[in-house]
């Protein structure tokens, strides 16, 4: 099916139940007044000229008029480009050329970036780009009212020439390990993940979640708008940019069920020092996913927040993105440290990289999906499409995953993040795993830097609790010693109030090898 005809059959079934909230800002729609809304701002841009496969760029935090965009598109055929909320000028001129974008809708500003006074700069380098529409201006509320008083008949007609196989959505990567790629999806791509999600997640339209991570990411769209819509379920968006405190009201406002987030995002709702003020007590599950999701916190997910069935997600944006997820009936053990079983009507391979041969149950390599869920292809790159699918269809993840017998997956580490040092491999995952039972640590993340005698050495970032002590590198020694092979307990120790993140909350090893070299020097 398509996205905007699976929307219009969750309004049919379900028309009074909420299917849109923003907390922060206060706003609600119903699915009735939600599709009613969507189907107008569709026909606006069916008058405003907009066909389908015509590539309309959205740039904006968290907001209900993302969400809209979103499904508008959808319904007509147009192709939506998703705009990271972070990117500055030259980015932004990337994407908007290399994605071809007609229409570019977005926000006037968000924190302390002027959108509008950057779109003005990269217009003339843009000759494309031939629309502009800010939220919170009169451009927006023309293109609506157009719409509203559009002929419906004209939808009808846009939606009835969809295909489930169009592309639908272009979303760039989280740029965690080099440039953003754009990830070409179609409707059958990402409906299929976004309703599987759900169904995993047990949705119904009792169900109200808390999605958090930006829309602009697959977390935000798939995951969130797309497993509630499909499922009749509440979107519940708790502020426009990541805040704990805020995520927490939400939570306790809107009588969540479900609360996402990548690993980084629970730490510091766990960390929030009036986290036993909150009444969190409606959640039931969520979503953790995006980067490794350590054990410790995934327990106090579970005990402290209540959210007893809360999942684990491994996946990728160029699949849609989720690949495997963990059950909720699946042992605790397993539910804390693996990323679950391959998910319905997918396959997932591990296998040696150097020959492309399946390895053996409990070794590592490099994980391959292959499915519904994979991408049609990186957009106007046909030779970088073709360095991760291959003939067969498999995407080759760049990621390390062991699948035990009965097929639980862990990720052990990205490819390019390994370490080897003297001749060893070395998964920084492992080492922080460990250092995370250090009660002093609240993050910690491992990296290679340089060594003349090693090839690499390692150096371990972390962040210590509140009032910590100092933590020497000695001391960060001496307690691994014993517990830690040699050659994996790191050299050096660098303490940190933040890491270098992606807006998506990932932290960017490239970026800590970077700084780390100078640090040496
Ligand atoms: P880029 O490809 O631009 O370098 P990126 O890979 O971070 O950035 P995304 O598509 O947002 O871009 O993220 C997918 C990656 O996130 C996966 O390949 C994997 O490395 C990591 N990841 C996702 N979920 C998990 C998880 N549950 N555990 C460990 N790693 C995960
Ligand atoms: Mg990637």
């Amino acid at each position: 099916d398509t996205i905007g005809g699976d929307l219009d059959r969750t309004a049919a079934r379900v028309p009074d139940s909420d299917a849109l909230v923003e907390h922060a800002g206060g706003r609600r729609w119903t699915y009735r007044e939600f599709v009613a809304d969507v189907d107008a701002l569709a026909l606006g841009l069916l008058d405003a000229g907009i066909d389908k496969g015509d590539r309309v760029g959205v740039w904006s935090p968290n907001r209900a008029e993302w969400t809209l965009t979103q499904y508008a598109t959808a319904k007509i055929g147009a192709i939506l480009v998703n705009i990271n909320p972070s990117y500055r000028l030259h980015e932004l001129e990337f994407v908007l050329g290399q994605a071809g974008v007609r229409m570019l809708i977005s926000a006037q500003r968000f924190k302390t970036s002027d959108y509008t006074a950057m779109i003005e700069q990269v217009r003339p380098s843009c000759p494309g780009l031939e629309q502009v529409v800010l939220f919170d201006d009169p451009s927006w509320d023309e293109l609506v009212a157009r719409g509203r008083a559009g002929d419906p008949a004209r939808l009808a007609a846009a939606q009835a020439r969809l295909g489930a196989d169009d592309p639908i959505n272009i979303q760039y990567t989280s740029g965690t390990t080099g440039f953003p790629k754009g990830a070409t999806l179609s409707h059958h791509n990402i409906l299929n993940n976004g309703f599987f999600v759900g169904e995993l997640c047990g949705y119904s339209e009792a169900d109200r979640v808390a999605i958090v991570p930006p829309f602009y990411h697959c977390f935000g769209m798939v995951m969130g708008n797309l497993a509630c819509t499909s499922h009749g379920a509440a979107m519940v968006i708790p502020s426009e940019g990541f805040d704990p405190g805020t995520a927490l009201a939400a939570v306790s406002a809107e009588r969540c069920t479900s609360l996402y987030g990548v690993p980084t995002m629970f730490i510091a709702e766990l960390d929030h020092p009036d986290f036993e003020s909150f009444d969190l007590g409606s959640l039931r599950t969520g979503i953790m996913a995006g980067s490794p999701c350590p054990a410790e916190v995934m327990k106090q997910v579970i005990d402290r927040m209540g959210m007893a069935e809360v999942a684990i997600c491994y996946g990728m944006t160029e699949t849609s993105p989720v690949s495997t997820q963990t059950r909720a009936d699946d042992s605790l053990e397993r539910r804390v440290s693996t990323v679950g079983r391959v998910g319905p009507h997918l396959e997932v391979k591990v296998v040696d990289p150097a020959t492309g041969l399946t390895v053996p149950r409990g070794e590592a390599g490099e994980l391959c999906t292959r499915g519904y869920s994979v991408m049609l292809g990186y957009w106007d790159q046909p030779e970088k499409t073709a360095e991760v699918i291959d003939r067969a269809r498999w995407m080759h993840t760049g990621d390390l995953a062991v699948m035990d017998e009965s097929g639980y997956v862990s990720i052990t580490g990205r490819i390019k993040d390994m370490v080897i040092r003297g001749g060893e491999n070395v998964y920084p995952r492992e080492i922080e795993e460990f250092l995370y039972t250090h009660p002093d640590i609240v993050d910690a993340q491992v990296i290679g830097v340089p060594d003349a005698r090693y090839g690499e050495e390692l150096m371990v970032w972390v962040r210590l609790r509140a009032g910590a002590a100092e933590l020497s590198a000695e001391a960060l020694r001496e307690f691994c010693t014993g517990k830690l092979a040699h050659y994996k307990i790191p050299r050096y120790v660098h303490v940190v109030d933040d890491f270098p993140m992606t807006v998506t909350g990932k932290i960017r090893k490239v970026e800590m090898r970077r700084q780390a070299k100078e640090l040496l020097d």
